[in-house]
């Protein structure tokens, strides 16, 4: 057990993120020196506020399970060696949970019944960045090799998570990707200011050294065709995001100046990156609609101040959550509750119970947007009589969601079945109605999150590993492919 008292007599502390006004002037990540970096002054004894309660539900909040209180000890004695062994052992890639999960860990902490929950995700990422920082992160290439090759389609979390794990077991694998570089959504879709892509970068390193193959630039349902590949290779697995977005057909959509999030921030990364885009869209001395809340809105409202923009409005039909959680969502559920991300703190409005009627425009271009307010009347959303209004923009941005993967090219091509939401069906093992095809991350669950996508990947990958060897594996399987956020 960590520091036997320090639940009690330590107060939870987060790091400083740099301050506001310096931090808008650049694109580098928001704590000064990185997430892990700034955090080591404070983290040892932060550790040793977890009580080692015996039941860690924290486990359970995990997807990928990762050994919570283990590593807490370790870190509060000091032993940064073990303690990094010990989150590789569940989790592939921390430097990318530490920085971008929303903790649902945090929301299960047995301290956080009637305290302030351990800061397990600042721990998770001190652990991993001291690792890099002392070279204690290396290749794990196979002892041996299987002869069975595996072709993973699609390069963001879950496709590297399946990769790392199938390459590590011996079978060769190579990783198709349709962008000119490997990452998928931690690469164009987070932006720099919560994830700088030097950590992506050396992961991909760390993967070919240990033997996996990226073959970038390749878009499967074109020049090689999923049946292709499915003929070329001993198994396939797809892990193509959920990439399909929501839309808004109100009257004035065509209206230039209205796009969605996921065409204008990866123009931003790449820009943020040194690159050149052409017509780039940008916010700079505009004001900016946002349409949806989450990670996506708050992307690109970061984004959004940081070109400039003269004001920046998110809008979100749902009410305002409150700051407590809700009775009906008790510990250790993962509740709704009114949070400030980074981005919030940096600048504009938060509109909630509001609806789009209609985007306003003039010479073919958006001017405003006419919104009313909404309130909730028996499971349906009314509108507020005389609530109606316009409110300027000159750029509006779509941020409200996903609906699952698209259909047309490799999916089509294989003819795997899909689910009544558009989802790729797979069953236990993670294998889609197709033999020898594999699903893994949001073309299956759906939109979700970076630790479920790490989580399918390892989970798919013991599925792959039993199917192509003699129907057992040692691979571990953090989850089910049914297995859901724990929420009531
Ligand atoms: C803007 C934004 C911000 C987010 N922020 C967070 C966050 O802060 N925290 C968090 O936990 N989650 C966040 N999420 C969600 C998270 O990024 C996803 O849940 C996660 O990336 C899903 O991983 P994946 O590997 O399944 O798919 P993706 O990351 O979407 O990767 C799929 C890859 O497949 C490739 N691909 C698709 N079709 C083909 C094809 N035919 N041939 C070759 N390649 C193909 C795509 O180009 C892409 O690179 C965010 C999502 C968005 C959009
Ligand atoms: S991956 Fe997410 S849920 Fe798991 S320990 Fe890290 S922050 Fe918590």
């Amino acid at each position: 057990m960590a520091d036997p008292r320090g639940f009690m007599t330590t107060p939870r502390r987060v790091a400083e993120r740099r301050p506001v006004e310096e931090r808008v002037k650049d694109w580098k990540e928001v704590y000064p020196g990185g997430a892990g970096r700034a955090l080591l002054p404070i983290i040892t004894e932060q550790a040793g506020r977890c009580m080692d309660c015996g039941i860690p539900f924290c486990h359970q909040g995990c997807p990928l399970g990762n050994l919570i209180p283990e590593w807490n000890d370790l870190v509060w004695r000091d032993d940064w060696s073990d303690a990094i062994e010990r989150l590789h052992a569940t989790n592939n890639f921390p430097e990318f949970t530490g920085r971008l999960c929303p903790a649902p860990c945090e929301t299960s902490c047995v301290v956080g019944i009637n305290r302030d929950p351990v800061t397990i995700k600042n721990v998770e990422v001190s652990i991993i960045d001291k690792a890099w920082d002392e070279n204690n992160v290396q290749p794990e290439p196979p002892e041996w090799l299987t002869g069975k090759t595996v072709a993973v389609v699609g390069s963001g979390p879950a496709g590297l998570a399946v990769a790392q794990q199938l390459t590590r077991s011996g079978h060769t694998v190579a990783v198709y990707e349709r962008d000119d570089q490997p990452g998928g959504l931690l690469r164009y879709g987070i932006p720099e200011f919560k994830m700088e892509k030097e950590h992506v970068d050396r992961r991909i390193l760390q993967m070919q050294r240990e033997g996996t193959v990226f073959r970038t630039g390749v878009r499967i349902g074109e020049k090689i065709t999923g049946t292709q590949l499915r003929d070329r290779y001993d198994a396939v697995v797809l892990a193509i995001g959920a990439t399909v977005r929501r839309d808004l057909p109100a009257p004035g959509r065509e209206l230039g100046g209205i796009h969605q999030a996921m065409d204008y921030l990866p123009q931003a990364n790449r820009v943020a990156l040194g690159e050149e885009v052409e017509d780039q869209i940008v916010a700079t001395g505009k004001d900016v609609v946002i349409i949806g809340g989450g990670d996506t809105g708050a992307d690109c409202l970061g984004t959004a101040i940081r070109q400039g923009a003269r004001s920046v409005t998110s809008l979100e039909i749902m009410p305002q959550p409150g700051e407590d959680r809700p009775e009906h969502q008790p510990w250790p559920t993962y509740p709704m509750i009114y949070r400030v991300a980074s981005a919030h703190e940096e600048g504009g409005d938060r509109v909630y119970a509001v609806s789009t009627k209609e985007f306003v425009g003039e010479d073919g271009d958006v001017t405003g947007l006419r919104i009313t307010e909404v309130e909730m009347k028996d499971g349906r959303f009314e509108e507020v009589e005389g609530s109606e209004r316009v409110i300027p923009a000159q750029l509006v941005l779509f941020a409200m969601g996903f609906t699952g993967p698209e259909k047309e090219g490799v999916v089509e091509q294989l003819g795997v079945e899909l689910d009544e939401r558009g989802n790729v069906v797979r069953d236990v093992n993670f294998m889609s109605s197709v033999d020898g095809v594999f699903v893994a991350g949001d073309c299956g669950r759906g939109q979700s999150l970076i630790v479920w996508a790490i989580a399918e990947g390892r989970a798919a990958a013991a599925g792959v590993d039993a199917y192509l060897t003699d129907g057992t594996s040692t691979l571990p399987r953090p989850i089910k492919p049914t297995d859901r956020p724990l929420t009531v």
